[in-house]
């Protein structure tokens, strides 16, 4: 039965890679000094780099992989406001001032993003193409309705409620009880808009190394010293951005970020007048389960790309595929005879409080992670200005600055306390709970 559910080409990995493979750079050692290294080379890297070869730094960045090996190719392409925690949690934590600030930086994400990708010129099939996040049950629902005429004053998103009789209108399933729209919500090529972001470094000069991991840091008296296979660069400063595949390199960091795999199929080309039914207005799609799914047409509109947390660790994307394939066809009962062409997954960074973090640990290290698994915008915008702030520019401050980036005893980068609420969760979602 499995075997049947792949295409005769199916292949391990990314479908963004057709259409943008890994860029294959010359294999060239690390120069002797520079004055900023950056360690990894997806949005983060490179938005960071970009900055910084602009504000007129000499830039290495280095990845252990191919450029942009990471979650940056092989994302959804759902670019959000998200972020996670609601503005009641926040307001309870830091005050109201600080909620609405922290709230209006995802905004502030999606809107920065818009505008350079327009203003770079980034062929990456850039749409506003607007999100339906729908209910799984009815209570779920309810609540999306009330917080959708109920945002808190100052972090308004637009926003419509889409009730169970009109859902057709937004997605072809019987699935779901009603939803809402955000018109504002976008979709790209993760692959693409990367490959824009690697030209636009390369181009301001930032010196771009793949397959040359960062084995060490040693503090020096003026800076830091990396060993890397190819030889050693030492820099003034540096920035950690491992994001999900943050490691041993980085102990104080790894303390401190939850690695979660996110699992995706793409399936063969469908009918056009299938893929119109199924979502009429090419929008992304999540929805309120505790395991969400994601998913959305391919940027030609005939493919479905479905992604979702179907394991913890896996990393045999042949091994998740069946699973992803079973739940979108709960979903969308029409797919069922349609085959999988690609399967891919990849390690979001989660963090204990739910929020990236941005900033300068004590023995001058700075970093920018922990995107909660929505990090196309957040992790392009928060790289900027993490880059601002290298560069001393009072437009690098951000509503995130100074909070304490929190680990938990005994976590040393092992997220071993999360299969059981995994289970949990799975169970809940199966009930329709
Ligand atoms: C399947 C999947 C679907 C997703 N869908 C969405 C979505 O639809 N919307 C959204 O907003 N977000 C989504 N995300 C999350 C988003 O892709 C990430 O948050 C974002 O790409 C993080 O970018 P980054 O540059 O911080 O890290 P990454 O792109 O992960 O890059 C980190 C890099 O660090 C390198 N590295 C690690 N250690 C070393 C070392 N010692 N030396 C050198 N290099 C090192 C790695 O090789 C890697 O290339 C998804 C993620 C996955 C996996």
């Amino acid at each position: 039965m499995a075997g049947s559910l792949f295409a005769a080409d199916y292949q391990n990995k990314p479908y963004w890679w057709d259409a943008a493979p890994p860029p294959e750079l010359a294999p060239i050692a690390p120069p002797a000094h520079s004055d900023i290294a950056i360690v990894g080379s997806g949005y983060t890297g490179l938005a960071a780099a970009l900055e910084l070869a602009r504000g007129g730094r000499q830039v290495t960045v280095l990845d252990a992989q191919d450029v942009g090996w990471g979650c940056s190719t092989r994302n959804g392409g759902q670019v959000s406001t998200s972020i996670k925690p609601s503005f009641a949690e926040l307001e309870g934590l830091h005050g109201r001032d600080s909620a609405l600030r922290i709230r209006r930086e995802g905004i502030n994400a999606l809107a920065w993003l818009d505008d350079f990708i327009q203003r770079e010129m980034i062929e990456c099939n850039w749409e506003r193409v607007g999100r339906f996040h729908a209910a799984h049950n009815p209570a779920a629902f309810e609540n999306l309705a009330r917080d959708a005429t109920n945002q808190p004053k100052g972090a308004e998103v637009e926003v419509f409620v889409v009730p169970l009789e009109d859902q057709r209108t937004e997605i072809g399933s019987e699935r779901y009880f009603g939803g809402v729209v955000y018109p504002a919500h976008a979709s790209l090529h993760p692959a693409k808009y990367h490959l824009g972001l690697l030209t636009l470094a390369q181009a301001a000069g930032a010196q771009v190394i793949s397959h040359c991991p960062v084995l060490r840091i040693q503090r020096e008296s003026d800076g830091f010293r990396l060993a890397t296979p190819r030889g050693n660069l030492q820099s003034r400063d540096i920035l950690i951005a491992t994001n999900g595949y943050t490691g041993s390199l980085t102990p104080w960091l790894r303390r401190r970020v939850i690695p979660i795999g996110s699992y995706i199929i793409a399936t063969e080309l469908l009918d056009p007048a299938l893929a119109r039914r199924l979502i009429p207005k090419g929008r992304v799609i999540t929805d309120t389960r505790k395991l969400i799914f994601y998913y959305r047409l391919s940027e030609d509109r005939r493919r479905m790309l479905f992604g979702g947390r179907v394991a913890l660790k896996e990393n045999d994307p042949r091994i998740s595929a069946p699973r992803l394939h079973a739940h979108m066809c709960r979903i969308f009962p029409e797919l069922a005879s349609i085959r999988i062409t690609h399967s891919w997954m990849g390690f979001v960074a989660y963090t204990f409080d739910t929020l990236p973090h941005l900033g300068r640990q004590e023995d001058g290290m700075h970093y920018c992670m922990g995107y909660c698994g929505s990090g196309v915008s957040l992790a392009s915008y928060f790289g900027t200005r993490v880059a601002q702030q290298i560069l001393g520019r009072a437009e690098g401050r951000t509503a995130l600055d100074g909070l304490i980036f929190q680990t938990r005893p005994f976590y040393s980068g092992d997220p071993w306390f999360l299969a059981a609420p995994i289970i949990y969760y799975k169970l809940r979602d199966r009930l329709n709970l």
